[in-house]
């Protein structure tokens, strides 16, 4: 399985000038190469190569950094192109397609640069990398993340990594090669329901309640709203660094819910059972405040986590069918709609069975979890 690892760098403010000197020369080779391929419409790396090697060097770039500007934007062009072809960026005549294609490719000053081995190395134990800069190799420049992320690096980190600037932070995007662990035979599930108020529900009655997140959400919202007022260069700026903050809190909340769902499985030597998010806007109607807080990006970014993060412990995960989850008794199988009340209530008009609504829904997910892996599995021994 490849997996994208990002550390943080923490720079010195020396390195971080030679960091961004560094990053700011490649992107404008970038965009002095990307004008080249967009004028002599070659834009394939070898003939861009021909083109415009010369003159990328000439700007202070190393041999290895001037190849890997130019194979970017041989790339970026490579990637737009399928784009286009994919319909991604509306059909024949649209405007965004005419604006895509009437100019060249532009790369911004912290746009991300891959470094290979010889550009780039890491120390695992003192957790610093040394960097080929513009202004000489940079050493010891010390970097940050989760247990979980360095070990990762140090044991299956290959071939090379991007370093990007956003919004003042320095980050390193390092692909590992993470080897299969097999599949446990699960001997139960646990369910997990996905949810606004809570962001995930387990059978076993945990709750992980995104509060924190949706304080946030609606913090930010309230902002949107007065920016938006003054559309001013500033205020857009302020409101997009905004938005890859609240990306950043849900994606740290998302990570680690998943790490907590994936260690109690693997504990309980239980699989898990998830909803397939296939129709997940269809099916959550929600009233109007509670639109805002629905991102459907986010659900499939925490089942994603979840399905990486037991992949890595060789948790078994199934997706199965949601519908009707939370208005079946989890008791005894009676589907009614009256059986939920409210939002956060179950109780079940049959048998009289009474539980937090997506604690329900979850022991619901978790037998449907059960009953198809025994259908799946069946198929594979029959096979
Ligand atoms: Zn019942």
């Amino acid at each position: 399985m490849k997996l994208v690892v990002q550390v943080r760098l923490r720079p010195t403010p020396e390195q971080a000038a030679a960091l961004e000197a560094t990053l700011r020369a490649c992107n404008d080779a970038a965009n002095f190469a990307s004008a080249t391929a967009f004028t002599t419409g070659d834009r394939r790396e070898y003939a861009l190569r021909k083109h415009t090697y010369r003159e990328v060097r000439a700007r202070g770039l190393g041999a290895q950094a001037a190849q890997h500007v130019i194979k970017k934007v041989a790339d970026a062009y490579t990637t737009l192109k399928a784009n286009i072809r994919a319909g991604n960026l509306g059909s024949e005549g649209s405007r965004r397609r005419a604006r895509a294609e009437s100019k060249p490719i532009v790369f911004r000053a912290g746009a991300a640069q891959p470094f290979d081995d010889r550009c780039l190395s890491w120390d695992h134990t003192a957790h610093t990398v040394s960097i080929w800069t513009a202004a000489g190799r940079l050493r010891n420049v010390a970097f940050v993340g989760s247990a979980d992320q360095l070990k990762a690096l140090a044991l299956y980190r290959k071939g090379e990594s991007d370093l990007v600037c956003r919004d003042g932070m320095w980050f390193l995007y390092a692909t590992c090669e993470i080897p299969d662990v097999p599949v446990t035979e699960p001997g139960a599930f646990i369910g997990v329901d996905l949810g606004i108020a809570n962001i995930a529900t387990t059978s076993d009655g945990a709750r992980h309640c995104g509060k924190g997140l949706n304080a946030v959400r609606h913090r930010n919202r309230e902002l949107r709203r007065r920016l938006q007022v003054k559309a001013t260069r500033s205020a857009k700026r302020l409101l997009k660094k905004r938005r890859r903050k609240e990306a950043r809190f849900a994606a740290d909340t998302n990570h680690r819910i998943a790490k907590r769902i994936v260690t109690e499985a693997e504990r309980t030597g239980r699989g898990i059972a998830l909803e397939d998010l296939g129709g997940i806007r269809d099916r959550v109607r929600l009233r109007k405040p509670q639109r805002v807080t629905l991102h459907s990006w986010s659900f499939h970014q925490l089942g994603s986590f979840i399905v990486y993060k037991a992949a890595q412990r060789g948790v078994a995960v199934i997706h199965i069918d949601p519908a009707y989850t939370s208005q079946t008794c989890s008791a005894c199988g009676h589907v009614d709609k009256a059986n939920r009340p409210g939002q956060a209530t179950f109780s079940c008009t049959s048998c009289g069975f009474a539980e937090h609504a997506d604690v329900n829904a979850a022991r619901n997910i978790a037998s449907r979890g059960v009953t198809g892996w025994a259908v799946s599995h069946a198929a594979d021994d029959a096979a």
